[in-house]
């Protein structure tokens, strides 16, 4: 067992283009293990729809290869999985949570001191975040030049293949079961499995579906609601059971063979698949970016703490229909459409003033997608306190963004069945109807007036840092 190889799957749960996988492959016998590492990440430790699906996906996982399962603070586990297997190396993919570099860390020197070659590879990003600096060698805070210069870096070379495996007799782990991972009472992750496949395949065929299907209207339609014109990848790039490298080459590939039918679409996507870099190297670049405001004077924005507001925000039961019909969304499904998700979060932290942390703690816990990177920033730009935000003062109108995105009210109608008989001309203000549905809210507040509010609010801030 002497040139077996650990491989330590993180977010990397894929066989193809793994580039840990691949290098320990090469050199022998492989031994891959999962680490369940609820302390290391402290209060971020995975989310429920987090938890649910990685589930479904380390059992997809477990079913082509003999993957260990074990829990525990990962550099304790490795230690005694080093130790027992007798492996000469270890292999795994770097992670960019802010927790991640300390714990790489500590692994490192634990392959020193027990003489283990350790080695560290790159795949959850198309580029490393020491590797995109603008003319001053600075991290870009603006994402226009910032995905230009990506651009500018060309394509990157072909995913790779699966490796020819081989595995080491590994030593004994735990039973998924065990982990409870998954909701039991009440089971509100039911109606998940219906929309989604969680795992390397699933990943591939969402791929191939939306390039098919809808990368010709991407470029249109992908702040449609009511239509499927995205390509709900990300799940799948958040656990790595693709890689963005497979996403952009098979983009190009779809663009070049359907010679400039596609380019619109294909180019308007690869932006999208580089707002996940720009977020990932902002979170580098300050990784308090879960919790504090990337621009500084909003620590002193006059929010205010209601959980009987936020709750109302949660349930989808603010009587805006489009707010309604995303929180309704996202707890049936895991999800909830790019737009939806800008106009619901608007108005958690404009009309209501409700902090945008604690937004981004709901989604933490009910997305299927829940990203350290992505959702800390996304909140963050809505807020208006991120690097390269929307301003505060842009407050979206819901009644106008409903009415433009969801001009039928389809996607209202299809989440709130309270709405089902409302034409679409009263769908998103049902309020003005002369038999207003008596099953479905009043509006919580007047959005008007809480516009006034939310601008006086920043003109506070303003006053105060004077
Ligand atoms: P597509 O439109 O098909 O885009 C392709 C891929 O590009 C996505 O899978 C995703 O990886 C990436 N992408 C697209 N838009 C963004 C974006 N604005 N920021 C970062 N990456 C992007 N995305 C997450 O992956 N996890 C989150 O926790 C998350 N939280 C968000 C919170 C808020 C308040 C907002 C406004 C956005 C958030 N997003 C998050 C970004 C975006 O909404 C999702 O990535 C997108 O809706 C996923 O659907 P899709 O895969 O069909 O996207």
């Amino acid at each position: 067992m002497s040139n077996s190889s650990l491989v330590w799957f993180r977010q990397d749960l894929r066989q193809a283009d793994n580039a840990a996988l691949a290098a320990a492959a090469a050199k022998g016998p492989v031994i891959p293990v999962y680490i369940l590492d609820n302390e290391t990440p402290g209060e971020w430790r995975w989310g429920g729809a987090s938890r649910w699906w990685l589930h479904h996906s380390l059992q997809k996982f477990a079913a082509k290869i003999p993957l260990v399962l074990k829990r525990g603070r990962s550099e304790i586990v490795l230690e005694k999985l080093l130790r027992d297997s007798g492996a000469k190396a270890l292999h795994f993919t770097r992670d960019y949570a802010p927790w991640s570099a300390a714990l790489e860390q500590r692994v490192k020197a634990l392959c020193d001191r027990l003489g283990v070659a350790c080695h560290r590879h790159g795949g959850f990003l198309l580029h490393e975040p020491e590797t995109i600096r603008n003319g001053m060698g600075e991290v870009y805070k603006v994402y226009t030049p910032f995905s230009r210069a990506c651009f500018a870096k060309g394509d990157p070379p072909p995913a790779r293949p699966v490796p020819q495996l081989s595995f080491a007799v590994a030593p004994s782990g735990d039973d998924l079961a065990a982990w409870n991972l998954t909701p039991q009472k009440p089971d509100w992750a039911a109606g998940f499995l219906e929309n989604w496949q969680p795992g390397e395949a699933g990943a591939q065929q969402a791929l191939v579906k939306f390039l098919d299907d809808a990368l010709a209207h991407y470029a249109e339609g992908r702040d449609r609601p009511d239509k499927n014109f995205t390509s709900r990848l990300s799940p799948h790039l958040h656990w790595g059971e693709i890689s963005p490298r497979q996403v952009w080459t098979a983009t190009r590939q779809a663009m070049a063979a359907a010679h400039g039918r596609l380019d619109a679409g294909g180019e308007k996507f690869l932006k999208e698949v580089l707002w996940r870099e720009f977020s990932y190297h902002l979170l580098h670049l300050f990784p308090q970016l879960p919790d504090q405001p990337f621009k500084a004077e909003f620590a002193d924005f006059p929010w205010i703490e209601d959980r009987a507001v936020l709750k109302t925000w949660q349930k989808g039961q603010t009587g805006f229909p489009i707010v309604d019909a995303g929180m309704r969304e996202l707890w049936a499904t895991g999800i909830m459409h790019n737009r939806v998700r800008m106009i619901v979060a608007s108005f958690l932290v404009k009309d209501l003033l409700i902090p945008w942390q604690r937004g981004a703690r709901w989604f933490w816990d009910t997305l299927v997608d829940a990203d350290i990177a992505s959702n800390s920033a996304s909140w963050q730009w809505v807020a208006g306190c991120g690097a390269d935000a929307a301003p505060y003062y842009r407050i979206f109108n819901p009644v106008l963004q409903g009415q433009k995105f969801d001009p039928d009210g389809d996607y209202v109608r299809r989440w709130i069945p309270e709405l089902s008989d409302v034409p679409a001309v009263s769908i998103h203000a049902p309020w003005e109807m002369s038999n207003t549905p008596r099953a479905y809210p009043k509006p919580m507040l007047d959005h008007g007036a809480a516009r006034t509010r939310a601008l006086q609010a920043l003109k506070d801030m303003k006053r105060n840092l004077e």
